[in-house]
């Protein structure tokens, strides 16, 4: 089956709301805490010179906020792909150095695909709809492999296939 397009803007699309609103929450949360809070309680000598705090400061938050985003990305990107949704959630939050968003992205499952006959998302290795029992991938009758629709031929077993509809 072909894997739909994806772009970055369809991708970004399905970050959900909650994830934008607590990355700006914690962009807002790095700039309170280092231009307010921690300038208060160091010596002004102990920090650097302020255009260096400054860039600290803005791109600090930013990261912070493209971190969630991303976890926001994962929750809902699993989701769709029939994935263990809070484990690769929690996976990529509590496995350092990005390592859970490596894992993710080598191993994450191709989308899911709706089922031609009722609609329902499937998986894109599924064979059958779970829900109609539409065979979504068609077989060769006599061997059992799946085949392309307008075969005549199975490849494997050379019988006839013609008459098997997908
Ligand atoms: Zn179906
Ligand atoms: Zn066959």
């Amino acid at each position: 089956m072909n894997q739909p397009k994806s772009t970055f803007r369809s991708e970004v699309a399905i970050i959900p709301g909650i994830a934008w609103w607590l990355a700006l929450l914690a962009w807002v949360l790095v700039q309170v805490i280092l231009v307010v809070i921690v300038p208060h309680h160091a010596h002004p000598k102990d920090l650097p010179p302020m255009p260096v705090w400054a860039l600290i400061t803005v791109l600090g938050g930013t990261i912070l906020g493209v971190v969630i985003l991303m976890i926001g990305y994962v929750n809902a990107d699993s989701k769709r792909r029939g994935m263990n949704s809070l484990l690769w959630t929690l996976l990529v939050i509590f496995v350092p150095k990005a390592l859970g968003f490596i894992a993710y992205f080598l191993l994450r499952k191709p989308l899911m695909l709706p089922c031609p006959k009722c609609g329902r998302a499937v998986g894109a290795d599924f064979r059958y709809c779970p829900k109609c029992g539409h065979a979504i991938s068609p077989m060769c009758a006599h061997c059992g492999r799946s085949i392309q629709s307008d075969y005549v031929c199975c490849p494997y077993c050379g019988k006839n296939v013609a008459v098997v509809a997908s």
